[in-house]
């Protein structure tokens, strides 16, 4: 990656952002840790864009059909789209949020489940590693089509182990993203997704969806068109 797509950096560093007890839980082999902490951990220097981050901007960017950066698009006259961000969708927030029809929403006052905006009423819904935190990830991605308009994209990032199948935590003992200090059950993972992560898309409704990619298997980004 030599180009940050949001705000066209050039320069990245790398930090290192799991720790011990995240990578027993989730079984990571050492080269799955040495790429979820790039997707986390390998940031753009003038807008401190992970990966995935990146890979969200360049999946926005497809739905819109755009080669223009993040940042310029969303300042441009071909911003005029109504765009749901559900819950922060990290170093993409910012920059959704210069679109005039952003619209915010966050758990716990949003249920992602049960979204309070009418059926075909928005042009692009995003969200950004929440899907593994929900409880019936198919529902809430039905959920997230019903408000789309028709041709209306849906994009997102979740953390994918592409070496594997997607596993339900239902059963093991609670697990959490974020930080070792995150403890709250609501931000326990549900799901750890894996390379089948496009069939939840299938099963929610979507018949066509695109995969954006930068530094594979690193960051990963799914959008899916109504
Ligand atoms: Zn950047």
């Amino acid at each position: 990656l030599t180009v940050c797509s949001i705000c066209g950096g050039t320069e990245f560093k790398n930090q290192s952002v799991l720790w011990q007890r995240l990578i027993e839980e989730w079984q990571l082999s050492p080269c799955e840790v040495e790429y979820i902490d790039r997707q986390q951990g390998r940031c753009c220097t003038s807008c401190g864009a992970n990966l995935r981050s990146v890979a969200l901007a360049n999946a926005l960017r497809f739905a819109f059909g755009t080669d223009l950066l993040l940042s310029q698009f969303a300042e441009s006259s071909a911003a005029s789209l109504s765009v749901l961000e559900i819950n922060d969708a990290c170093h993409v927030g910012p920059t959704l949020k210069k679109f005039p029809k952003h619209v915010f929403a966050a758990y716990p006052e949003v249920d992602i489940h049960r979204l309070p905006y009418p059926d075909n009423s928005l042009d692009v819904v995003v969200h950004s590693d929440t899907l593994e935190h929900v409880e019936y990830p198919i529902h809430a991605l039905t959920e997230c089509r019903r408000v789309l308009k028709p041709s209306g994209w849906l994009c997102f990032t979740i953390p994918i182990i592409v070496g594997r199948l997607t596993r339900d935590r239902a059963g093991l003992p609670l697990s959490f993203h974020g930080s070792a200090e995150t403890s709250s059950a609501d931000f326990s993972v549900k799901t750890e997704f894996g390379a089948d992560a496009w069939t939840y898309l299938i099963q929610a409704g979507f018949s066509n969806i695109a995969i954006s990619a930068v530094e594979y298997p690193a960051g990963i980004a799914l959008s899916a068109r109504k």
